[in-house]
Formats: C-alpha cells, structure tokens, sequence
C-alpha cells in the first residue's frame, strides 16, 4: 500500500506569483496547496496525498501564533492511524527556525518534511514542484521515520536543525554547514547518509499543546557602536530572553556586556549565539558566562536560539537549566 502523506500549506515563494514569467518582482503565497500539489505531474505514484491550507503568507509574517497552529495540527495530523507523514510547505525565510521549532515539539516518529522555493511558481524553472516531488518522496520513505524535522530543497536533505538559508535567490540557498547533510534526492530517490535514523525522533522535548503563546524573546544584533538602549527596549518591551547575534564566538561591547549581565541579575535569560554564519559559541571562552550568568548557543544560529530560548522558558528561567537545554540540543 502507498504511504499516506498529509501535506499543509503555509505560503511562502513555493506558492508565489510574478505579473509575467520573465518578470523579477513576485508575491508569494498566491496560490493554494490545492493548486501546488496538482502542478506537480507523477506526485500520486510516491504517496495517497492529502492536503489543507495553514496559513498563506510570507514566511516573514511567521509568529510564535502560527507555530503553535501549526505544531498543534502536525501533531494532530501524526497522531492519526490514517497518516503516515507530514509534508510541510513554507517560505524559505524563515524555514530554518520553524522546522527547528517544530523538531522541538513534534510528539511523533512518523516523518515531518519541509519545503520551499526560490523562485516563485510562475517562474520560468521554478524549482518548486521538484521540490515537491522529492519532498514527498523522502516523507513517503520510511527510513525517514526518526530523523526529526527535514528540509528538502535543490535535491538536499538537511537536518532542520542544522539548515541555514545562506542565500536570496540562487536555487542553491541551504547548507548545513559544519554537521553536514541527511541525506540527498533526485527525481524522488532517496540516499540517507546516516544508515540508522539520528536519534532526534521520539518524545517530543516540549509539549505545546496547552500553550497559547510563547515568552517574548528578542534578537539583538552585535556590532560596531552598537546601541545599548536596545536591550534596554527588549526588556521594556516584556522580552523574558533575549538572544544577542554576538560578533564573532559571541562577543559583544563591554558596555553590552555590563547592561547584559545586570539584566541577567534580574531574571532576563541572556543568550550568547553569533552573526557569524559557521560559528560555535563555547562557554567560559573569551567571556566569564558563569560570572555573568549568560549562556552559551554553541552552534545554534540566533534565529534557532530564538526557539529554544522561547521553549526554554516555559519551563524555567535559571540559565543553568537553560544551557542543559542548549547543550542537549
Ligand atoms: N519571502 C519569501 C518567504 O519566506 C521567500 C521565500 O519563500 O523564498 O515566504
């Protein structure tokens, strides 16, 4: 029998639209999932297909509202007897923090695959239907059972953990950098590196489903001069975590040190991560993160700290704990 795969659209280029093929400009999220999977000739050999709507946007417009939508219908969708697997349509903006978010949350074996596009899908070459196509064919696989949360784009599959949009336009646009690929496809074939499924399946690290909404967290950028009001903003604003994208393995001004640390004095959970694309943030480096009560991203970029951080917080506010979390990631 063909597996059964249960795919819902979100919007994103995938679903995009230009005025005319040759035209540079486009609006994403044009068309419906209905539309898509139909524009994708052979889809009904790989899996029975099923389909409904999210969303429809820019994954620029994603939020921590429509996260929780979506983890909560992936896990009702999984949970079902009559699903095998769940194809997730997206816009590649935000693609990588959503699919570590919902590798964080997803209370299944079964597969969660993601996929976007570069060009939109009036584009002369759109890349979305064959993304599609071997999207479905690494969710209808079941040695994907396991592997925690996929992205597939441009014949890769990457570990949603580990994916980084590292372009704006060229097909080519995800790396998983220093850990590497799952796995890659082509015209719906599927080669896992890894044999044996990595252990990021099972129960999931945090349950969402009572949850109408995640503590604030707020990404603040490191740079040259940078602006120390800023985090004082983040914490006016209500932010309970704030994420710096530090220079380098995670450094900051020490003006931004001091204002950090203080913060962190009265309860904020500060995150260490880097702006650096290849970065690894060790703690207790080149800054004293036990005597400042920071925590330390590793090779978690901000965006994905952003996540976990949110998480994290449900559930407690000692950095301690938090760098448990981070360091299991
Ligand atoms: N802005 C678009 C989005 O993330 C870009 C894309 O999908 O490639 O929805």
């Amino acid at each position: 029998m063909k597996r059964r795969v249960h795919v819902l659209g979100t919007g994103g280029t995938i679903a995009g639209a230009q005025p005319d093929p040759g035209h540079y400009g486009y609006t994403a999220a044009q068309f419906g999932i209905d539309w898509l999977l139909n524009a994708v000739p052979g889809l009904d050999r790989l899996a029975t297909l099923s389909g409904e709507q999210v969303v429809n946007i820019g994954s620029q417009d994603m939020d921590d509202g429509i996260w929780l939508q979506l983890a909560r219908r992936v896990n009702e969708v999984l949970a079902s007897p009559a699903t095998d697997a769940a194809l997730i349509t997206h816009g590649t903006d935000t693609l990588e923090e959503t699919g570590y978010f919902l590798s964080l949350v997803t209370a299944s074996d079964k597969p969660v695959v993601m996929v976007g596009s570069m060009r939109p899908a009036t584009a002369i070459s759109a890349d979305g239907p064959a993304n599609i196509y071997n999207g479905v064919a690494v969710a209808a696989d079941p040695r994907a059972c396991r592997r925690g949360t996929l992205i597939v784009l441009n014949d890769e599959i990457h570990h949603a953990r580990n994916a980084v949009k590292t372009g704006t336009s060229n097909p080519s646009a995800f790396s998983s950098m220093s850990r590497g690929l799952a796995g890659i496809t082509s015209a719906g074939r599927v080669e896992w590196f890894e044999r044996e499924p990595h252990p990021i399946g099972g129960p999931p690290r945090f349950d969402v489903g009572g949850l109408e909404s995640l503590p604030r967290v707020d990404i603040l950028h490191a740079h040259a001069n940078m602006s120390i009001d800023l985090i004082d903003a983040a914490i006016a604003g209500g932010a309970r975590g704030i994420v710096v994208a530090g220079v380098g393995a995670g450094n900051m001004s020490a003006r931004a040190i001091e204002r950090l640390a203080r913060a962190a004095q009265h309860g904020t959970v500060v995150v260490r991560s880097s702006r650096v694309v290849s970065a690894m943030v060790l703690r207790n480096a080149e800054l004293d993160d036990d005597g400042l009560g920071f925590v330390a991203a590793g090779d978690l970029n901000a965006a994905k700290s952003r996540a976990l951080l949110a998480l994290a917080l449900t559930r407690t506010s000692d950095p301690q704990h938090v760098q448990s979390m981070f360091d299991q990631n």
